[in-house]
C-alpha cells in the first residue's frame, strides 16, 4: 500500500539567514516510516530538515518550508491508502521573506505572520477511501484537544502526547501516547520507545484497513 508519512518541522523564513521553526527532531515519523516498511509498505517520507538518515526502503521527500510540505503531500495523494501526518508544521510564517539579511536598527521590531496551509484538514475534506493519521502535541486538555482534531480534521486516528517536559517532550527516544479512533476507541500506551509505538500505530491502521476492505 501507498503510505505517505510526514516527518520533522517546517522552517519559515523571516531572511536568507533566519527562520521561524521548532525543535522537532522527526525521531517520530522516521521511526513510522521504518515500521511500515518493515511490514511491506510502500512509504515515501516527506520530511522537514532533520539529523536522520532515511530508512532503507523508503522514499525520501526533503521540503523546508510548510508550504512546500503541502505540494508534496498533494502530489503524493492520489491514490494513497494512509497518510500519517507526524511533521510538527509551523502554524505561521513570516508575511514576507525578506530577499537580503535584516539589519539590526530599532529598539523593537515586529513580525506580521500570516497562517499557514492545515495540510490535514485540506486532506480531510478529500479523503476518499485514504486513511488518515494525525498528530496532536498539546500541552493541556490533551484528548479534549486531540478529540477536537480527529472531528475538524476529519482523521481515522488520531495521537495524541503531552509535550509538557516533566512527562514528554519534543526530541525524546520515549513516548507516552493515547491514540483516538473515528468510532470512539482509544488506546492508552506507557512510555515507550519511539519505534515501539510506531509498530504499534503501524499495527492498528493495518487492522483498519483490512477491516474496511472486508
Ligand atoms: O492543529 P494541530 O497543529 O495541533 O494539528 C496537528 C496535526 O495536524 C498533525 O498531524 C500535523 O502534522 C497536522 N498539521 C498540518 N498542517 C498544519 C498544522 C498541522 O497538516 N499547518
Amino acid at each position: 500500500m501507498k503510505f505517505p508519512i510526514t516527518a520533522g518541522p517546517t522552517r519559515e523564513f523571516i531572511d536568507p539567514f533566519r527562520f521561524i521553526s521548532n525543535p522537532s527532531s522527526g525521531k517520530m515519523g522516521y521511526a513510522l516510516a521504518a515500521a511500515a516498511r518493515a511490514r511491506g509498505q510502500e512509504v515515501v517520507l516527506i520530511s522537514g530538515p532533520v539529523n536522520l538518515p532515511p530508512p532503507k526502503g523508503v522514499k525520501p521527500i526533503p521540503v523546508i518550508s510548510a508550504r512546500e510540505m503541502e505540494q508534496a503531500v498533494l502530489s503524493h495523494f492520489s491514490g494513497c491508502d494512509v497518510v500519517i501526518m507526524s511533521a510538527a508544521v509551523s502554524d505561521y510564517r513570516p508575511r514576507k521573506t525578506s530577499p537580503r539579511k535584516l539589519k539590526k536598527g530599532e529598539e523593537t521590531k515586529t513580525l506580521s505572520l500570516v497562517k499557514n496551509p492545515d495540510i490535514l484538514k485540506k486532506l480531510g475534506r478529500k479523503k476518499g477511501k485514504c486513511l488518515l493519521v494525525g498528530f496532536s502535541a498539546e500541552t493541556e486538555n490533551i484528548i479534549d484537544n486531540a478529540k477536537k482534531k480527529l472531528r475538524l480534521k476529519n482523521l481515522d486516528f488520531v495521537v495524541a502526547n503531552d509535550i509538557n517536559p516533566s512527562t514528554g517532550g519534543f526530541g525524546r527516544d520515549l513516548i507516552r501516547v493515547t491514540v483516538l479512533s473515528r468510532e470512539g476507541r482509544s488506546w492508552v500506551w506507557p512510555l515507550l520507545p519511539k519505534r515501539e509505538v510506531s509498530r504499534r500505530i503501524i499495527e492498528l491502521v493495518l487492522a483498519k484497513k483490512k477491516e474496511v476492505a472486508n
